[in-house]
Parts: structure tokens; sequence; C-alpha cells
């Protein structure tokens, strides 16, 4: 059975083709023009994705070398995101399936963030259940004890910013361009995470909390420009493996205070902040150090992409679970 995927639920037109658990292709349009509003501007998602669906699904059928008619079901992100941009995804994908006569399978976007970890992949271990999933993206930041495909529980989840915003937040304090999260990365990567130090937010044991930490950089960054103009040019790549450092162990404390909780030693990570090589090596570390078995996704996968949303559609289809064709998208969605 063949499964087209598509998502459409914030900055990121993207359609994918999976068969058997294979990904045969997975495409996606980054939309550049919201690098000048230095953050997503909803009007201009919603327009872009019209523009992008129709040459991003054919790119999609095309790379995995079928036609439509080979479809046997198309799913989409029904939420959460921006819900302009989520009609575009949805309203497509309801066309094609009725003009097809084929199911609709509607998908949770945060959902497939984890379930991402079940593409059939060489070398890769899938995760068994129960396990312990953290989602770090640009809206959420989550801690999941996923007991089956779609028996999830959230444990413990940020009580104000997400941390893809506390990165890009930080990144905008530094003058970096949106978003920054990958540019903080970069920079890290050749400076010293001990350079500067800054508190980590108390929260309960299992939550986050990151707006005190974007104002505690401000507030340093404007403290030390006041003597030196230039501080931030020559400490760039410092401050930024600061900055990472201290968000990584935050995210690793948290995750140590679910595993003990849980006595869940499986731990699985999702979202576009996966992609972050702090957090790669820290969870690397902790199989060594720990004793867990972390699974860590490719990076197309983490990043939002159709590929995720192609194989929650190809579980659902199993079992046999369809939308109607008046399911209406939603802008917050919990599991
Ligand atoms: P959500 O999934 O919560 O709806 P989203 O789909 O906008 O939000 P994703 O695409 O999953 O979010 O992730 C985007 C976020 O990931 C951005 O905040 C971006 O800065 C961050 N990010 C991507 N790569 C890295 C990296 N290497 N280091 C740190 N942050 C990163
Ligand atoms: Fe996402």
């Amino acid at each position: 059975i063949y499964i087209l995927g598509i998502e459409s639920s914030c900055d990121d037109t993207a359609a994918a083709v999976i068969l058997n658990g294979r990904i045969l292709s997975n495409v996606v349009a980054s939309q550049k023009i919201h690098e000048e509003y230095g953050g997503v501007v909803p009007e201009l998602a919603s327009r872009a994705h019209q523009q992008n669906i129709v040459p991003v699904v054919d790119q999609a059928l095309t790379k995995a070398g079928i036609s439509k008619r080979q479809l046997s079901a198309v799913a989409f992100t029904r939420g959460p995101g921006l819900m302009g941009a989520l009609l575009v995804g949805s309203s497509f994908a309801k066309s094609l399936a009725m003009g097809l006569d084929i199911p609709l399978i509607e998908v949770n976007h945060m959902q497939a963030h984890i379930l991402a970890h079940f593409i059939e992949e060489k070398n890769q271990s899938k995760p068994n259940f129960p396990f312990i999933a953290l989602t770090i993206s640009g809206g959420h930041t989550q801690i999941v004890k996923v007991s089956d495909y779609f028996k999830m529980e959230i444990i413990g989840q940020t009580i104000d910013d997400a941390v893809g915003e506390a990165f890009d937040k930080s990144a905008k304090i530094l003058g970096l361009p949106y978003p920054g999260g990958p540019l903080i990365d970069q920079y890290a990567q050749k400076g010293n995470p001990k350079a500067y130090s800054f508190t980590k937010p108390k929260v309960g044991d299992l939550d986050f909390s990151f707006s005190g930490l974007k104002t505690a950089i401000l507030y340093f960054v404007q403290n030390n420009t006041k003597t030196n103009p230039n501080f931030i040019k020559e400490n760039m790549e410092d401050i930024c493996a600061s900055i990472q450092f201290t968000i990584v162990d935050y995210l690793m404390d948290k995750l140590k205070n679910a595993v003990q909780e849980t006595g869940i030693k499986e731990v699985a990570i999702g979202g576009g902040v996966s992609a972050n090589s702090g957090i790669r090596n820290a969870l690397k570390n902790a199989e060594k150090n720990l004793g867990w078995k972390t699974h860590i996704p490719k990076f197309e996968y983490c990043t939002d992409n159709a590929a995720m949303i192609a194989i929650v559609g190809e579980l659902k289809y199993r079992q046999k679970d369809f939308s109607e064709m008046n399911v209406s998208s939603k802008a917050r969605m919990t599991f």
C-alpha cells in the first residue's frame, strides 16, 4: 500500500510517499519569505502553501515513481499549527482523496514527530513500548510517555516558551537571522560551553520554563555591550556554546527525572530541536553513562517533514482508522 503524506502546519510545505514503512520520497519546500520578517507571518505562510502544494505533491509522486492512481490513502496534518496553513493541506488532501475515491487519514503533528521513529531505516532500531519521548520543536516542549502507537500521555511540558523559541529568540538577541536555532548550533560547536553561565529556571520536576532564560540572555548581552560594543561579535562562539550548554543540560535534567519517575530507560527525541548537535551528543553519552537505550531521528525527520505524516498514515491505515470528509483543522490539539 502506497500512502501520500501531506504536511502544512507551519512554514514548510511537504509531501512524502511511503510503501511498507519505507520512505520513497520526502519533498519539503521551506518558505524563505519569513526570513525578512524575523518570524513566521501566518498570512504569508498560507499563500505560500497554496503556491507550493501542487508542485510539491507532484514531485513527491514523481520521485517515488508512482502515479496518483496507485495511492491507497491520503494522510494530512489536522493540527496543531497555524489555521490558515492547515486549511491548505487539509483542503488539498480532501480533494485528492475524494477525486481518487480513497480513504482520508488525519494526523496529529506532535504524534507524528514521535512516530517518525517507526520509519524503516537501515541500521536503526525502532523504540520498544513503553518509551519516553522528548518532543522539542518550535512550538512545543513535551515529555511524553508512549505506551503504544496511539497511547500517549504528556507527563511534562513547558509552562511558557518552547525550546525552539528559546533558541530562536536568543539568536535574535545576538543579531542572527531567523530561524536562529541552527546558527546557534553551528557557532556553539566552535565555542567554550563553560565560558558564561546562565541559571536554569526552576519549575516542576518534569515541566519546563524558557522565558526567564531569554530575559537573562538579553540582560547579559546589554550589560556586556555597554562596556564593549563588539562584545557579541568577538565572543559569538562562546556565547552560543554557553547558551546551548544551558539548554541541553536543562533538557537532560528533565529527562533524567522522567526516567527516574517512570522507570522507563528507553528514550526517543523528536521535533526540530532534535537536530541540535548538543542534545544528540548528550543522548549518545546517556547510552554509555546512564545505561539508557536512546533513539535519535535522521536529520530530515527532525524538522517538519511529510515522511512522519506518511508513517502515521500507514499505521492508521492498517487499523482502518479513517477520517470523515467533514473533519476540521485544529490550531490547538492534544493527544
Ligand atoms: P511544532 O512542531 O511545535 O508545531 P514547528 O513545526 O514550527 O513547531 P519544527 O519544524 O519541528 O517546529 O522545529 C523548528 C525549530 O527547531 C525552530 O525553532 C528551529 O530554530 C529549531 N532548530 C532546528 N535545527 C536546530 C538546531 N540544530 N539547533 C537548535 N534548534 C534547531
Ligand atoms: Fe513540527
